[in-house]
């Protein structure tokens, strides 16, 4: 059995070796090749030119002018959620890298926004700080996944929840059929309908304290502020969220 289980990690280990030798992997933005493949696919000088979000608010990631301060105006009264983690912004390189994955559905970009996410994940909960009890993806209508094949959150959620262990309830909420919202204007975003967003399960079905909201890009805050307000009164008392990029 044992001389089975190592022949078996050997023959992994040199398919492995032989596939990284003919199909090198390259940096999901210069293309340059990398040996060994890093989890992000990227090389150093593109990981360092990425526009990092580095003084972010806590609550909703629009970035800070003042180094000392943790949250912006509007969320010190009404915070977004209770813990914001929105790595970088939506610019440049960031914005490259998710229209890729979310458009032409390229899983190593995904893998790329998914790695960033996950080391401000680690530096923002540490050991400090527990960690959400589940992440919850943004819902598409499933007309819209239907058509595209692809549910760019859903698949977001699955690559942190392999990397934290932490589950994905993907079913907790369900989107109205409608246009994106990245087909609205601004105006439009903010008077989403109240309807948008639904659970599917009665709020005594939920059963949990925290839960960790994720999402690609965070825009206006309007579709969050729905959804955190759906999960509260359902009970879920710590709503956290988790974004790649943060528009300004
Ligand atoms: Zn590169
Ligand atoms: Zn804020």
């Amino acid at each position: 059995m044992q001389r089975n289980s190592t022949a078996k990690k050997l023959t992994a280990t040199i398919v492995h070796a032989i596939y990284n030798t003919l199909l090198p992997d390259t940096c999901a933005l210069c293309e340059q090749i990398l040996t060994p493949a890093p989890p992000d696919h990227l090389c150093p000088y593109c990981r360092l030119a990425l526009p990092y979000n580095l003084n972010p608010c806590t609550s909703c990631g629009i970035p800070l002018q003042q180094s000392d301060a943790r949250h912006c105006g509007p969320c010190i009264n009404a915070p977004l959620v209770d813990q914001a983690v929105v790595p970088l912004l939506h610019d440049k390189e960031a914005a490259y890298l998710l229209h890729r994955f979310k458009f032409q559905k390229n899983i190593r970009e995904g893998q790329a926004l998914a790695q960033t996410m996950l080391q401000m994940i680690n530096a923002t909960y540490g050991l400090r700080k527990p960690l959400p009890q589940y992440l919850i993806p943004t819902p598409i209508a499933w007309q819209h996944r239907l058509l595209k094949g692809f549910d760019h959150a859903q698949i977001l959620a699955t690559m942190l929840s392999r990397e934290t262990n932490i589950p994905v309830k993907a079913n907790l909420l369900r989107r109205k059929y409608g246009p994106p919202q990245r087909q609205k204007t601004r105006a439009q975003r903010l008077k989403l309908t109240k309807d948008t967003y639904t659970l599917r399960q009665p709020a005594k079905a939920i059963n949990c304290q925290h839960v960790a909201v994720v999402d690609d890009v965070l825009t206006t805050g309007t579709t969050a502020r729905h959804i955190v307000q759906l999960l509260r009164r359902a009970g879920v008392r710590q709503v956290d969220l988790w974004c790649a990029t943060r528009a300004i």
